[in-house]
């Protein structure tokens, strides 16, 4: 064998480690964490405090630690995870959404929505996506790895610092809501997205101190992941990504279909809802001609009346090259006329970041084509 081939044959590609990051441990192991630096245990307390508390990334004010140690100590424990590549705004700047390089080169992105009332980040949980939905453009591209819970955190942390700093017009304000509605399927990272979850809803200095209520978990339907998040004793809210009543068509929709039933999913999150109390909201994705048919909302209505469930219409947000499209309004105003005639609450999500193809993987996409 030739020195080159023996070399690609010795050497499979090695994806490098992602480096560690406070925010990737609970409270008690960011002790050993600090330990593992040599530094003593309330060290991780004050770095989390600035992290958390004030969500400082400077740490030449980091005045409760000796001036020549700060540096490095901010570097060990809380290592620069996420570089912005770019941002771009629409809504007047009240929608902004940033693109991300990750220390191995891989790019996700996060959505920032400032609206009258609240503040929330769509924020990433994989790179890529391994669930192959056909109308998502993160679905296209597979899964190109887990996104480590300093990642998935660093999106949040930044968030909250750009409207601390009031970055968004309208000042200076805080973060009000977390969606686990970027790329990636979150229940597919699970330890990684509930050691997230936990750093936003810890109390400071350990978290950010945001309700669980505030954090929206959306998932394709891994019924093994909703019942583990059942079990976990946190009530975030559970948003189920259904986009079709019937298995049929739900086996090519969403593919997992093909694993866990319509029905399956659905006695998953009344289980969640029952040891929690939150209703919890069913996605659908609205596909002109594919699942915007009447009798799809009349089986939607039948299925739902008895649920503690809302249903949240998303106008598709086509992907480049897809033969698909939006729902025509007249189909859209029927298909919730039906479902209210059920009794079952209908919103229909609007239509915030669309020209910047808000929270659907383009950003992303259209930069990997940049650099290929
Ligand atoms: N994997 C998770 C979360 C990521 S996507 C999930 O599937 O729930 C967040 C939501 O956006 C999902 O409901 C998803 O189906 C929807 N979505 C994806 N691509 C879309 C598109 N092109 N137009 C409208 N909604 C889309």
């Amino acid at each position: 064998m030739s020195d080159e081939l023996k070399l690609v044959f010795d050497e499979p590609p090695q994806r490098k480690k992602v480096p560690k990051h406070l925010a990737d441990f609970s409270p008690a192991e960011r002790k050993e964490f600090a330990a593992s630096f040599g530094l003593p245990g309330y060290r991780a307390s004050q770095v989390a405090t600035h992290y958390f508390s004030h969500l400082s990334n400077d740490p030449s004010t980091w005045s409760d630690i000796p001036a020549e140690m700060r540096q490095s100590i901010a570097d060990q424990l809380t290592p620069k995870l996420i570089n912005l590549v770019r941002s771009i705004t629409c809504d007047n700047g009240m929608t902004r959404k940033d693109l991300w390089k990750l220390h191995d080169g891989v790019l996700v992105e996060s959505v920032l929505m400032r609206y009258t009332d609240r503040v929330t980040v769509c924020i990433s949980s994989q790179a890529g996506c391994g669930m192959n939905c056909p109308f998502c453009a993160t679905g296209q591209a597979g899964l190109t790895r887990n996104l480590s819970a300093g990642e998935i955190t660093e999106q949040i942390v930044a968030a909250a610092r750009a409207c601390a700093d009031g970055e968004l017009p309208g000042g200076a304000t805080r973060l009000s809501n977390i969606v686990f509605m970027g790329m990636g399927e979150p229940l597919a990272n699970y330890n990684a997205v509930m050691r997230s979850v936990r750093n936003i809803t810890d109390p400071n200095p350990d978290g950010l101190g945001i309700s669980a209520r505030s954090v929206t978990v959306s998932t394709v339907g891994l019924v093994n992941g909703i019942e583990k998040l059942t079990e976990e004793g946190i009530s975030v809210t559970l948003a189920v990504s259904l986009h079709t009543p019937d298995d049929e068509l739900r086996d090519s929709l969403v593919p997992i279909n093909s694993r866990w039933k319509v029905k399956e999913v659905l006695a998953a999150a009344d289980a969640y809802e029952k040891k929690t109390g939150r209703r919890y909201s069913i996605e659908y994705a609205m596909i002109r001609d594919i699942n915007d048919q009447s009798w799809r909302s009349d089986l939607l209505g039948r299925l739902l009346k008895n649920r503690n469930a809302h249903v949240n219409l998303i106008p598709l947000n086509p992907t480049p090259g897809s033969k698909w499209t939006a729902s025509r309004p007249q189909d859209e105003a029927e298909f919730v006329r039906i479902l209210e005639s059920y009794g079952v609450p209908v919103t229909v999500r609007d239509t915030r970041g669309r020209e910047i193809d808000g929270a659907c993987g383009q950003l992303a996409a259209a930069e990997k084509t940049r650099e290929d």
